[in-house]
């Protein structure tokens, strides 16, 4: 099949549907519900580009005569590379970085994860026929790439007693586990906490949550995907952003709602062929790392946030210019915040590609170190930058009639008292909203949540960055400068 176009992606959709739950309501056609029809409008958007002639070799390449996404493409050079990070950062562009799962995500993810599937073939449970979980997971990398399938995951337990193992809650069940093994395959019960974008043809159920090594735990570790509309599979969605608002008053919650669900799995079934880890603690503890699929998809997400930030720089400088505030010194500084969040991050992606190289695999991949800082830092950046557009926007970001305002009975007050020194009041009002639904609305808000945590809890992700990072030769270099001789031929000999 290969690359989508929209209409075939809402096709989908519309023929298989995932079993979503709204406002205490199935969900039976997600391309026609007031809650998601306008998100799947923007995935179909996004499937479209791939095919538009000025973009379709950026978004996509051809390999045995057929063509297929490049977030599906398989890295060997850093040129390559390069390649895989314009199309992550024009796709990027289409929702100003305000979509944070877009399915480049995911591809990034089944790409390593299937170029690297013999991690997966060293489980012990790992066998013969359907139960071969290298075979398996290449297999899925063919079949998602061969069928452009957009998909979701979930990762983590339910946020009962972070106190306790998986094992103590009050059910056992609570966490995903194994029930039971069939000739057909494993039943599986319980939930994941979050699996955002659940308007998705499939989803990637793999464990991040670190599970100690014996038997009774064993139950929880397991990597597999099953289409989201399988039998007994359920998505609790959240309150949506979407509120049929017009796309003048609400630029990125009407278009950008990808939504985020509690996934529950009233004993389903997970045929042996999409099986890829089972039972397999330590295995199941790397599977990110002993892929290299987190890089891959670190790499993903630096390009993105740099479309991001970019946006973000332009709201800022845009108000600044609307309102002439740019004489000020202070605005002028904070403007500059932005300026040095996107030359770093553009830094660290550069700095990423410039130390990729071959992992076990064969897959040119970007180097941790500068992927480790981008994703422990922009979490912490990410709020500051929230604050800058409200201090810099101060009460234009909450005095904005909305477009039914400026069409109604005060139209003409509206466009003279709301006017901007260089811009209409049509043009200013249009870009504050922007900047509040960036930052504040709820759409802004949950951003402001989930930059925080998209990639795992900030907390822990800078104690892992601390385990791996390698200080050694650092206090080497002090203990040496320490116990050096002050002769001028000793300090050179020392270096
Ligand atoms: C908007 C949004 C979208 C998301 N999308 C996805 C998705 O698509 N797929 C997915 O799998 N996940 C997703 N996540 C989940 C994300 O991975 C988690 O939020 C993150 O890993 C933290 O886990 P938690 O939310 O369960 O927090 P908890 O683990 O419950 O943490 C709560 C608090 O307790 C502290 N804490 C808990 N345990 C420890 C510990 N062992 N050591 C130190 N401190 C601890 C934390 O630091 C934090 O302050 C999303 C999260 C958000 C907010």
């Amino acid at each position: 099949m290969a690359i989508l176009t929209g209409q075939q992606f809402l096709d989908r959709l519309q023929q298989q549907p995932p079993t979503l739950y709204i406002d205490g309501q199935r969900v039976t056609d997600p391309t026609t519900h007031p809650a998601t029809r306008n998100m799947a409008q923007s995935l179909a958007g996004l499937y479209d580009l791939q095919h538009q002639p000025d973009l379709r070799d950026t978004l996509s390449f051809e390999e045995d005569g057929e063509r297929y996404a490049m977030s599906f493409f398989v890295p060997r050079s850093k040129d390559d590379l390069a390649r895989i990070g314009r199309a992550h950062h024009l796709r990027a562009n289409y929702s100003l970085g305000f979509l944070g799962r877009a399915p480049d995500y995911m591809n990034a993810n089944v790409m390593a994860a299937g170029l690297g599937a013999a991690y997966f073939g060293a489980c012990e449970a790992s066998g013969e026929g359907k139960r071969d979980f290298a075979a398996n997971m290449r297999n899925y990398y063919d079949f998602v790439r061969r069928n452009d399938l957009c998909l979701t995951h979930a990762l983590t337990n339910p946020q009962v007693n972070r106190a306790k193992q998986a094992s103590e809650m009050p059910d056992p069940y609570i966490a995903l586990g194994v029930v039971e093994e069939r000739e057909d395959g494993v039943v599986v019960r319980g939930a994941r906490m979050m699996a955002t974008l659940p308007i998705a043809d499939e989803i990637l159920v793999f464990p991040s949550t670190v599970l100690k090594e014996n038997a009774d735990k064993s139950r929880y570790a397991m990597g597999f995907a099953l289409p989201t509309n399988a039998p007994g599979l359920s998505f609790q969605c959240r309150e949506p952003f979407d509120i049929g608002r017009d796309p003048e008053d609400h630029p990125l919650g009407s278009r950008f709602d990808e939504q985020d669900a509690f996934v529950i799995f009233d004993d389903v079934l997970v045929p042996w062929e999409r099986i890829f880890l089972l039972y397999d603690t330590e295995l199941a503890n790397k599977a990110y790392a002993g892929t290299d699929a987190v890089l891959h998809m670190a790499y993903q997400v630096v390009n993105l946030k740099i479309a991001k930030t970019e946006a973000l720089l332009g709201v800022a400088q845009g108000i600044v210019n609307a309102i002439g505030s740019g004489q000020f010194q202070h605005v002028q500084e904070k403007v500059s915040e932005f300026i040095l969040t996107l030359e770093i991050m553009k830094a660290l992606e550069v700095a990423a590609r410039d130390g990729a190289a071959l992992n076990a695999y064969g897959v040119m991949t970007p180097a941790r170190g500068p992927l480790d800082a981008a994703r422990n830092y922009y979490p912490a950046v990410y709020a500051r930058l929230t604050e800058l557009i409200q201090l810099l926007g101060a009460s234009g970001i909450i005095m904005m009639p909305s477009k039914a305002d400026r069409e109604g009975p005060l139209g003409p007050q509206i466009a003279k008292y709301l006017q901007a020194g260089n811009a209409s009041a049509e043009e200013r009002l249009k870009l504050f909203r922007l900047a509040w639904d960036m930052t504040m609305s709820s759409f802004g808000g949950r951003q402001n949540l989930y930059e925080k945590f998209f990639f795992g809890d900030p907390v822990r992700m800078r104690s892992a960055l601390y385990d791996v990072y390698d200080k050694a030769p650092y206090v080497e270099r002090i203990h040496s400068f320490l116990n050096r001789s002050e002769t001028p031929e000793a300090v050179a000999a020392d270096d």
